[in-house]
Formats: structure tokens, C-alpha cells, sequence
């Protein structure tokens, strides 16, 4: 056994000053104030902060796009995710045209099995729509996939159509599933690009301008009235901007079964990334992600909504392509592999910039870094608090320290990161994977346990 000692304890009964974890195994025995045992382990918890394991929920690891694969696989990842602070990892297994979903599913568990370091589970993203999927889906769930994913952007690759979406919210609501949306206009993108690339706009400026907020903002209104008919619960995945984020408040208001997922991009960076319109530095094509960055004032939108209850959790969207023999070899933005890592700073950056800035609290930090996202996508109670039963996945953020971020002491497998230089309050200081430590005193174990594979259940859809 082992006492986490004298720490701000996180729970999602309440916070505990000077409270204590007890681990027995793989899970958490007891919470609460407590005095260890004879011959127990004391870990001395005194000016941290006891949290439950992060939960990602959204990345991209051994990924194909195009001719091309992310830097990071599950080995890499998953151990990057593990020293930032996150102990699960769910990522979108990918069914390509002409496969089935269990194929899919198939190819992502062999990705993963074996090579993951940190729990994982994954949703089931379609890169197209066919009628047969409908009952394919119910073999998803009895498997533990039971969120998909479907992309309203990427014409003549991912999109699907509007009756599609209908179809497949029924089947979904039908199995008691949920489904994310990549929420743009992909045939208005589509356009946007075609004219920017044959006026000879190349740079990466013309890939935020040729993506603008309005398009998002369509998306979303236009799924709230596709998921109206269907009266299915949904999420929109990676959402960038204010307007997009009062269309799904407006959602909300009118009893959709809606909630949302932003990223850390989405809340620490903005526009200004991309240069001005002439400048191609290789440099500014690290920020070729979609959505695109967006404006100042729409960070401080998903701030407030992030506090406020309209955005339920964050995810990175972490598929990471190497800016030197991967995103150089395009010759215009819309050739460039789409991506950015952040699989590894989501926890610290939160607590920085949300927490020791003011715009969180650390209960409310739980919620949208862990516990939401457990909820919604049946992993709770195992996962996403520190509770009695559960299993002993546990983060001891230092509040103190001040550092600053430099690619080179990550663990990433990428060459940037787009936060170099950032400065971040606070550090993982102790991580505990189902009671294994993996990271001690800041740094990676050298032995990591092994990960393994987690069936979601049935989504709690009532997450604020
Ligand atoms: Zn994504």
C-alpha cells in the first residue's frame, strides 16, 4: 500500500485540504483525511495538487493521411501523454473507404496492443457513410466502442453528407451511442481553397483564411437541426471559436443533447501564428491544423464557456507530422499534412493557463481535463476520479515551479511543439498509472507498465 499524503485531494465530492490517497494495487482504496498504516509507503503530497490521471480525448497516433504517417505512434504517444500527466489516451480508430468498422477497429488494436503505455480506448471515426454501417455499429458497441466520429470538412476524402449524418445519429441514438463531428463546411472550404490556390495564395495564412469561423458556425446549426430529427446526443469535436461556441449554447438552450470539446490551441493560441499573408516559414506551418487558429477574442469565449458549463471537456487532437521531412515536402497549404502535437503539455497548460491564471478552479480543471470526459464516454467510475473502487491513475501537480517549454525535454516524437517557449505555472511532479508510478518526481520511470485496452459504456450525456 501507499499513502499520497497532505495534498489539495480533487474529488468530485469536494475538494480535501491536506487529504491523502490510499493505493492498494492497481486501485484507490480509500480518500479522505488519512494517517498511514504501520509499514506503509508515505509519498509527502504537502503544496501539491492530488488529481485524478488525465483523460485525453481526442489524438491521432499511427495515423495514415495521405502518403504520409504522424510522427507519433502508441508507443511514443502514449508515453508522452504519461509524462504530461494523462493516464488515458482514446483515440480515433479509422475506418478507410472500402473498410468495414471492425477492420478499423482491428487495425487500431493492433496498432496499440502491446506498444501503449497508458490506457487506451478508442472512437470509431468513418470516413465515409454506407447503409450497412448502421448495424456494423452495433458490433462497435458490444466491442466497447461506443462514440464514432463523422466529418462534416474534407470534400472528396471524409465528408459526409446531410442525410448521411441522419442516418447514422439514428442508428447511434438507437444504440445508445454518440457521435462526434468535425464541424465545417467542407464543400464551402473546398471552394475557398480551390480560389485561393489558383490566385496563387500558397502560404499558410490562406489556410486560416480560407477556413473561416462562419463556416464552423454553419456546421454546428446545421448539425443541431440534423440531430433535432434524430433526437440523438452528439458532440462537436475540437471546437475554435466564440461563434461556434454560442451556436451550441443556443443548442443547449433549446434541449439538444449536445456537449463540445475544445483544445488547447484553441485556448492559448491564435491567428497570428500563420504570419502575414506572403510569409511561408516553415516555421508557421507547425499551426496547419483544422479548424485553423483563430482570433484572440474567440480563446476568451472558450475560456468563459469552458468555465461556464458549455464546453465539457479538452482534448488535444495531437497528430503530429514533423515540420523537417514532412510538412516541408508541400508546396501550398492545402498540401500540408494537417496537425499539431499537444498530447504531452494538455494537463500542465490547463493548470497554467486556466488554473493558476485565474480562469479555473481546480475542481472545475478535474471536470474538464478528466472526470467529464470518463462520464461521457462510459469510463466512469473506473476512470477520471479519485475515488474509492477506482482505478489508481493519479496526477501530483506541483502548483509552484514556473518553467518554460522547449521541444527538446519532451518526449514527443516530433520535432516542435507549437507552445515553444510558452511560459507554464505548475509541473507534473508524480504520475500513477493503475498504481504503478510512472513518473517520479518529474521524471518518466524507467520501467512504464504496460496500457491496456478500455471498453467504453454507454455515455452519460448529462456532463457539464
Ligand atoms: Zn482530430
Amino acid at each position: 500500500m501507499t499513502l499520497l499524503q497532505g495534498g489539495l485531494v480533487v474529488t468530485p465530492d469536494g475538494i480535501i485540504e491536506g487529504g491523502s490517497v490510499r493505493v492498494q494495487g492497481e486501485t484507490i482504496a480509500a480518500v479522505g483525511l488519512l494517517e498511514p498504516e504501520r509499514g506503509e509507503d508515505v509519498l509527502d503530497c504537502a503544496g501539491c495538487v492530488v488529481l485524478p490521471g488525465g483523460i485525453e480525448s481526442h489524438c491521432h497516433l499511427d495515423l495514415e493521411a495521405g502518403a504520409e504517417v504522424t510522427a507519433d505512434d502508441f508507443a511514443t504517444g502514449t508515453r508522452a501523454a504519461l509524462a504530461g500527466g494523462t493516464t488515458t489516451v482514446l483515440d480515433f480508430a479509422t475506418q478507410f473507404h472500402g473498410q468495414s468498422l471492425a477492420t478499423g477497429f482491428e487495425r487500431w488494436m493492433e496498432k496499440a496492443a502491446g506498444r501503449a503505455v497508458a490506457d487506451f480506448g478508442f472512437h470509431l471515426a468513418m470516413t465515409e457513410w454506407r447503409p450497412e454501417f448502421a448495424s456494423e455499429m452495433a458490433g462497435m458497441v458490444a466491442r466497447g466502442v461506443t462514440s464514432f466520429k463523422l466529418y462534416m470538412a474534407y470534400r472528396h476524402s471524409m465528408m459526409v453528407e446531410d442525410d448521411e449524418i441522419l442516418a447514422a445519429l439514428t442508428a447511434s441514438r438507437d444504440l445508445g451511442g454518440t457521435i462526434g463531428f468535425h464541424c465545417e463546411n467542407g464543400r464551402l472550404v473546398d471552394a475557398l481553397v480551390q480560389a485561393a490556390l489558383a490566385a496563387g495564395h500558397t502560404t499558410p495564412y490562406h489556410h486560416a483564411a480560407t477556413r473561416p469561423t462562419v463556416l464552423e458556425v454553419e456546421a454546428i446549426d446545421r448539425l443541431e437541426v440534423i440531430a433535432g430529427l434524430a433526437r440523438a446526443p452528439h458532440y462537436v469535436v475540437h471546437l475554435s471559436s466564440g461563434p461556434g461556441l454560442a451556436a451550441i449554447a443556443r443548442a443547449r438552450a433549446g434541449g439538444s443533447a449536445v456537449v463540445a470539446e475544445t483544445c488547447p490551441q484553441y485556448l492559448l493560441l491564435d491567428v497570428a501564428a500563420y504570419g502575414d499573408p506572403d510569409a511561408d516559414d516553415l516555421a508557421s506551418r507547425a499551426f496547419v491544423m483544422s479548424p485553423p487558429l483563430r482570433k484572440a477574442a474567440d480563446r476568451e469565449a472558450l475560456w468563459a464557456g469552458l468555465a461556464a458549463g458549455d464546453v465539457q471537456f479538452v482534448g488535444t487532437d495531437h497528430c503530429s507530422f514533423n515540420l523537417v521531412g514532412q510538412k516541408d515536402k508541400a508546396t501550398d497549404f492545402a498540401h500540408t499534412p494537417n496537425g499539431a502535437p499537444g498530447i504531452e503539455l494538455r494537463m500542465a497548460l490547463l493548470w497554467s493557463a486556466g488554473v493558476a491564471a485565474g480562469r479555473l478552479d481546480p475542481a472545475r480543471y478535474a471536470a474538464v481535463t478528466a472526470t467529464n470526459a470518463a462520464r461521457y464516454f462510459g469510463l466512469y467510475p473506473r476512470k477520471g476520479a479519485l475515488l474509492p473502487g477506482a482505478d489508481a491513475d493519479i496526477l501530483v501537480l506541483d502548483p509552484r515551479p514556473t518553467w518554460t517549454v522547449r521541444v527538446a525535454d519532451l518526449h514527443e516524437n516530433v520535432d516542435h511543439t507549437p507552445y515553444e517557449g510558452t511560459e507554464v505555472t505548475g509541473r507534473v511532479r508524480d504520475v500513477f498509472l493503475r498504481g504503478h508510478r510512472a513518473v517520479v518526481d518529474g521524471h518518466l520511470a524507467d520501467e512504464l507498465p504496460q496500457g491496456v485496452f478500455l471498453p467504453c459504456g454507454t455515455p452519460d450525456t448529462s456532463v457539464v
